[in-house]
């Protein structure tokens, strides 16, 4: 009897080893099928240029860019069942790079620009930016007018930079590759003041001892993301999937995740 219980218990171990084994390789099998579907379906990329020294809008975490930026693009990529890919450049080098098709768009806190309008274009407008000067907490700088013979840091080839050459001349001005820079530079004295878009400033502001913004704002903007200018098509789909996810609240969302109100 011990025996025929044996046997039978052997019996049924080697058919469930058997069963459990066939039902494995099925499940690789599924899922090698599930790995060629996705290959054979791989989606179509959305390179995406920006500058990453520009938080809240786009900023190294460890080894990822996020931001507000880098979201949004995210969010319209999911939307339009694309894959985004992200590429850290220097700002005056992403719209020559959309230019040369390089990049199918630039997202960098970007200021639409009639001169920048001569080279691409520009989709809807998602976000606000406004000019401001970074200064020391001591410093004798009250107001726009007395910027006249002082030392201005900038960010090269940005709006702060243009408006600043042509309200107080090439001879004032300092031109630095980020924003960082320029505010280290007024930290040791280099330069009187930056002027900066106002949320990388009250980043700069808060991560440096002594400095504060001066209470009158320089020029207000509007930012938006820019394409190649035979590229419509691309831009129209962003734009709708942008368009839908403004009135859908979520870059409200997004933005307001990165920037607390004051
Ligand atoms: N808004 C500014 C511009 O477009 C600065 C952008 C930036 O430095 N990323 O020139």
């Amino acid at each position: 009897m011990k025996k025929f219980l044996c046997i039978a218990l052997a019996v049924i171990l080697t058919v469930s080893m058997v069963a459990a084994f066939a039902a494995c390789s099925k499940d690789n099998k599924e899922t090698t099928a599930a790995t060629e579907a996705t290959t054979t379906e791989a989606k179509e990329t959305l390179v995406m240029a920006t500058n990453a020294e520009f938080p809240p809008y786009e900023f190294h975490e460890g080894d990822k860019i996020v931001g507000i930026d880098a979201e949004i693009a995210q969010a319209i990529a999911d939307k339009l069942g694309m894959e985004l890919k992200i590429e850290d450049v220097q700002f005056d080098s992403i719209i020559p790079g959309v230019q040369a098709k390089k990049y199918d768009m630039g997202m960098a806190g970007m200021t639409v620009t009639k001169e920048r309008q001569e080279s691409v274009n520009f989709s809807t407008s998602y976000a606000k930016g406004v000019q401001v000067v970074i200064i020391k907490e001591n410093s004798d700088i009250k107001s726009i007018d007395d910027l006249k013979g002082k030392k201005i840091g900038v960010q090269t080839s940005t709006t702060g930079d243009i408006y600043a050459t042509d309200d107080f001349g090439e001879e004032n001005i300092t031109k630095f590759d980020n924003g960082a820079m320029a505010t280290q530079a007024l930290v040791a004295g280099k330069v009187d003041c930056v002027i900066i878009d106002n949320e990388p400033a009250k980043n700069y502001v808060a991560a440096n001892e002594g400095l504060k913004i001066l209470e009158t704002s320089y020029v207000e903007e509007d930012y938006a993301i820019c394409f190649n200018k035979e590229n419509t098509e691309l831009m129209d789909k962003v734009n709708k999937a942008l368009e839908e996810l403004i009135a859908d609240g979520t870059v409200k969302t997004i933005v307001d995740k990165y920037i607390k109100a004051d």
